[in-house]
């Protein structure tokens, strides 16, 4: 099978002959906003991904994370005046009900940050120990000089860096740093903040990065499989991930392939929380079911960017609405069957060509080929 990676920018095989198990970390949502038809498309992608592993007899261990405390919910729960574990809470319900919705299988384990900070704090202290990290006002922060290899994950130059460090949320000018690209493992916490006793007796919570790079080590090891998420996290969040996994384990590489989303665009931009144009998965629900949702999002190809329009929901419908009718003619015998299941498994080992297994799909006349491609790309309808 083949899979593009995005740090060799390359196009590898999946596994050497013999190799089973496969390891697959998905960096999963911050809950205090709702989820958006961008989440949904990688999700829905690495649900696939997951179910096409199994079918190919791959034993796959699956982790998905939920960063339940960070700057956004502290800043949301302040501004709704609630409490931010209740916020995380809620939201993280919600979040896993829009995704069951979607008949997308739940991961083998779905961890929250909170929980996982012995082994936050653990990290962060070996890496001040061997040099990879500094105190400085109060926090502490990855060294970057330390990481030589800092950047060839994302292929951004230093100057670019700094800005999209500056754009997603990073303080390239914070006048602690040694360096305007490293980044915070740990930070003291400011009044009325939840804290956690951490390395050198801060008290205070951990940076966003870490907490993955943490998760990751303690369910799946110190070298995984695939990492995915959407392609804006390939900086800062993934280089810094890498940099200090890297750094904590001293094994090089921690990620085999490094799988990232496109962005999904509405009205000629990203869509996002900042800009406000999301089209939410609850509501799309309410008008069309999820098969038709889900054969949208597997009408693109998990790496070109695209835009949302209203109108392939429409023809979406029509094409399952086919689907369902081609299924109730109850065919059961046509010379197509392993013919178009091979093309099927073809264009999914392809660099997972979602696009190219439905119209295939489309081609299929056998009842029981297409239940079993049905369920492949999941679908509800067999
Ligand atoms: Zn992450």
């Amino acid at each position: 099978m083949l899979l593009y990676d995005s740090k060799s920018q390359k196009i590898k095989e999946l596994t050497p002959v013999g190799v089973k198990d496969i390891s697959i970390y998905v960096c999963g949502i911050t809950p205090y906003d709702t989820t958006h038809l961008g989440h949904a498309f990688t999700y829905v992608f690495f649900d696939v991904l997951v179910r096409f592993l199994r079918y190919k007899q791959h034993t796959v261990k699956y982790l998905q994370n939920v960063t339940d405390i960070d700057d956004d919910i502290l800043r949301k729960a302040k501004e709704q005046n609630t409490d931010w574990k209740s916020l995380g809470q809620s939201w993280t319900k919600k979040y896993l009900t829009d995704m069951k919705n979607l008949n997308v299988l739940p991961p083998t384990w779905y961890v929250k940050a909170t929980d996982s900070m012995d082994k936050i704090v653990e990290m962060v202290s070996k890496l001040l120990k061997e040099g990879y990290a500094y105190s400085s006002g109060s926090n502490i922060y990855f060294d970057v000089s330390e990481f030589s290899s800092y950047g060839d994950l994302s292929h951004y130059s230093e100057k670019q860096m700094i800005q999209l460090s500056r754009e997603r949320g990073a303080d390239p000018d914070d006048k602690n740093k040694k360096n305007p690209l490293d980044f915070i493992l740990w930070q003291a916490a400011r009044p009325d903040e939840p804290v956690w006793e951490g390395p050198m007796e801060i008290k205070g919570r951990p940076g966003w990065h870490i907490e993955c790079s943490a998760m990751i080590n303690q369910y799946l090891g110190a070298q995984i499989t695939i990492h995915g998420g959407g392609r804006d996290l390939i900086f800062p969040h993934h280089e810094s991930e890498r940099a200090q996994s890297e750094a904590y384990t001293g094994k090089d590489p921690f990620v085999d392939f490094w799988m990232h989303t496109a962005m999904v665009m509405y009205q000629g931009e990203k869509m996002s929380k900042s800009l406000g144009n999301l089209i939410l998965i609850s509501d799309l629900l309410k008008t069309y079911d999820a098969d038709t949702i889900r054969y949208v999002l597997l009408s693109h190809h998990y790496r070109t960017p695209w835009e949302f329009m209203e109108s392939e929901l429409e023809e979406a419908k029509e094409k399952v609405l086919l689907l369902h009718r081609t299924l109730s003619t109850k065919l059961k015998s046509s010379n197509d069957t392993n013919q178009k299941m091979k093309e099927f498994s073809h264009a999914l080992e392809d660099d997972m060509n979602t696009p190219k297994a439905l119209e295939i799909m489309q081609q299929t006349h056998h009842s029981s080929t297409l239940r079993q491609m049905s369920d492949l790309l999941g679908f509800m309808f067999r």
